[in-house]
């Protein structure tokens, strides 16, 4: 099992990779009061190494519903559907964004 520890240079290196945003949902760690994290995108305790292959830099909302999990039943289907990688998938191929709103006052208050 790999040792789960994220030394410093590897948590700066997943977050400047990122550009300090959630790599689950895309939001800025500017904009999120409890700012962002570093994820193991294949827990440890799945067999997930502490590498920065597995590594994903994740808001502490996208990382607490992700939890250790590696996906999730889909409950219309009842189909296991793994989680979105971000290492190996593409963001739009997995998600949409619908009806979103843009608060102006986050960026003016940059
Ligand atoms: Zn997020």
């Amino acid at each position: 099992m790999s040792n789960p520890y994220i030394n410093v240079e590897l948590r700066r290196l997943v977050a400047h990779r990122a550009d300090y945003i959630c790599e689950y949902c895309l939001v800025s760690e500017v904009n999120r009061s409890s700012g962002c994290q570093v994820d193991h995108i294949i827990s440890v305790k799945h067999g997930g190494s502490t590498t920065a292959d597995n590594l994903c830099y994740a808001c502490i909302f996208c990382n607490l519903q992700k939890g250790s999990d590696l996906g999730s039943i889909n409950w219309q289907t009842g189909e296991l559907v793994r989680f979105f990688n971000p290492r190996r998938d593409f963001w739009g191929e997995h998600f949409q964004l619908i009806d979103a709103v843009f608060n102006q006052s986050q960026i003016l208050a940059k």
